[in-house]
């Protein structure tokens, strides 16, 4: 199967409303072209140094988000053009964020990164750590963030019940920040979870933004 055809069976599982946001990375940039030309233009991307390769070779209106776990000291290489920073998960790099939106005079998009899965190696808060990260962000004023949402992942395994739960998990967490502190901001409405593997029991559980890589662009090939 193609890109082109992956991409457009893909879209027409989606329920409506759901953005898919095409996992790119580890394929080179004449992939990403085909399925831009076959009109997907949200890309995900999960290391500095390839997002910022591929970016200048790729035309200006693609929306990059980034997915991987992001250090302070590089975002200021990604916030000139990055559209959504899904990976948020301390304080310290959403201030450094909020920094570089006032180096760029623009907001960067963010979602708080939450930790749902039950593998110590995945990166995210839990719920005291966004609570104490949501009153720095209440009495701070950062005019050069704008949080959107949430984004979790979860666990690696074929126990489905399990990842409906871990999603469910998810969802408690933006309803309760809803709730606590975005309850008059409009813009804070995203739930980004479900990959190739778990899409499906995502978007059932309430996903708005799903990052699907292998199953628009085939497995992934890591070398070295
Ligand atoms: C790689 C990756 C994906 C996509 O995974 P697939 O199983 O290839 O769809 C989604 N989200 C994150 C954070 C990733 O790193």
């Amino acid at each position: 199967m193609s890109v082109s055809q992956n991409l457009q069976t893909l879209k027409a599982s989606l329920k409506p409303g759901v953005r898919l946001v095409a996992v790119s990375k580890t394929m080179p940039v004449s992939v990403l072209r085909e399925a831009y030309d076959a009109g997907q233009r949200h890309f995900g991307e999960n290391k500095v140094q390839e997002i910022t390769l591929k970016q200048p070779e790729m035309p200006q209106d693609v929306l990059w988000h980034f997915i991987g776990h992001l250090q302070t000291n590089k975002v200021k290489y990604i916030a000139p053009f990055v559209h959504l920073i899904e990976s948020v998960d301390s304080l310290k790099l959403l201030k450094e964020i909020d920094k570089q939106g006032a180096r760029n005079q623009c907001v960067i998009n963010c979602l708080l990164q939450f930790y749902i899965a039950g593998e110590e190696t995945k990166f995210g808060l839990d719920r005291a750590e966004a609570q104490s990260l949501m009153e720095v962000v209440q009495t701070e004023k950062m005019n050069h963030i704008a949080i959107l949402g949430v984004m979790g992942m979860a666990s690696f395994t074929d126990d489905q019940a399990q990842i409906r739960n871990e999603f469910k998990q998810l969802k408690g967490h933006f309803n309760w920040l809803k709730n606590e502190w975005f309850a008059k901001d409009e813009r804070f409405c995203e739930i980004s979870m479900g990959m190739s593997g778990d899409y499906q029991i995502a978007m059932e559980e309430g996903s708005t933004n799903v990052r699907i890589g292998s199953s628009v662009f085939g497995a992934r090939v890591y070398s070295k």
